[in-house]
């Protein structure tokens, strides 16, 4: 059993930590959300009324914030908590936030005594709910081996990527194909419906042929095709599009600084970022299919 800190129970982080709370670790959790918290509490995590209050004697800290700014601000911003975590404690970052950051962090809290990985996360909701994540990490071996039987309670892959700020760099380019993927199954299945086919016919037949991927394997876009996935609840809960357009704008960033063409990825947050300037923000980024439906009325 080990003592957790963790802070961010949004989507993600509320699955997360349930699943710790499950496998017998002592969890105390804060989030800015008393509703948030109060679920937690109700599955056994032990609430706290600060950041502060929630690293207290914790050998593992892990966050799993919205972005960039909420991570540096948590960390080291005016009441930042890298002080309050014991010395020698590992910090688990499983927020999707830009690899310099990540690697800026790491800098920082090792200059303060603590050890660091970037650990962000695929698999959705779904996956969090289920222990399912794949932790994609970058950091030291050491510290990403030690944290391994932690993140196995939450999720079945745990990869190394490489150095600090790798694990960042691999999940930005998993995410900018997961939107091609996502943008271009809409556009087949509005597509084939345009031309009269049923989609959940259409969606078994690539399913079985060479269009297959992961959206129709487990979250098609379509409403109605699958159950349990957002489509099917109005697009409620889930990966919301603006955090969608948050990771393909790191990845945009990162291919300017690292001088890499990415026209799909490009062409994608421009589709979703127009999708969430019609008010689209908050819904699941499968809700892009709705966007073409916008389109075809033109
Ligand atoms: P979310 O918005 O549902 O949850 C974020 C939580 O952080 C909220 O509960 C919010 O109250 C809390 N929070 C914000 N600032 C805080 C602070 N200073 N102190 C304490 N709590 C604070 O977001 P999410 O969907 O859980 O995503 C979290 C991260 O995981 C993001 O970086 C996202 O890109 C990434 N991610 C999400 C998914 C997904 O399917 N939702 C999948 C993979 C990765």
């Amino acid at each position: 059993m080990a003592r957790i800190g963790f802070i961010g129970l949004g989507n993600m982080g509320g699955p997360m930590a349930t699943n710790l709370v499950k496998a017998g670790h002592d969890v105390r959790v804060f989030d800015l959300s008393q509703e948030a918290l109060q679920r937690l509490k109700a599955v056994g995590a032990s609430p706290a009324a600060t950041a502060q209050e929630a690293v207290q004697g914790a050998e593992y800290v892990i966050s799993m914030l919205p972005a960039d700014k909420h991570v540096q601000a948590l960390y080291l911003g005016e009441h930042g908590i890298a002080d309050d975590i014991p010395k020698g404690a590992l910090v688990i970052d499983s927020s999707t936030i830009s690899a310099d950051t990540a690697r800026s962090m790491a800098a920082e809290l090792v200059e303060k005594g603590l050890r660091f990985i970037d650990a962000p996360v695929s698999g959705g909701v779904g996956g969090a709910k289920a222990g399912t994540l794949t932790f994609i990490c970058g950091g030291e071996g050491a510290d990403i081996e030690e944290a391994r039987p932690i993140l196995e309670n939450m999720g079945k892959n745990v990869f190394k990527a490489g150095a600090h700020g790798a694990g960042q760099v691999a999940k930005i380019c998993n995410n900018m194909l997961l939107a091609v993927l996502m943008a271009g199954t809409s556009e087949a299945l509005q597509l084939g419906r345009a031309n009269g086919l049923d989609p959940a016919v259409l969606s078994n037949i690539m399913l079985q042929s060479s269009g297959r991927n992961w959206t129709l394997e487990v979250y098609n876009p379509c409403p109605g095709v699958m159950e349990g996935v957002p489509s099917s609840n109005d697009y409620q809960g889930g990966f919301l599009v603006d955090l969608m357009i948050k990771d393909l704008g790191l990845a945009q960033g990162n291919a300017v600084d690292s001088n890499a063409a990415t026209p799909m990825g490009n062409l994608a947050a421009e589709l979703f970022r127009q999708h969430s300037e019609q008010g689209n923000g908050s819904l699941d980024f499968s809700s892009i299919f709705r966007f073409f439906e916008t389109l075809q009325n033109k």
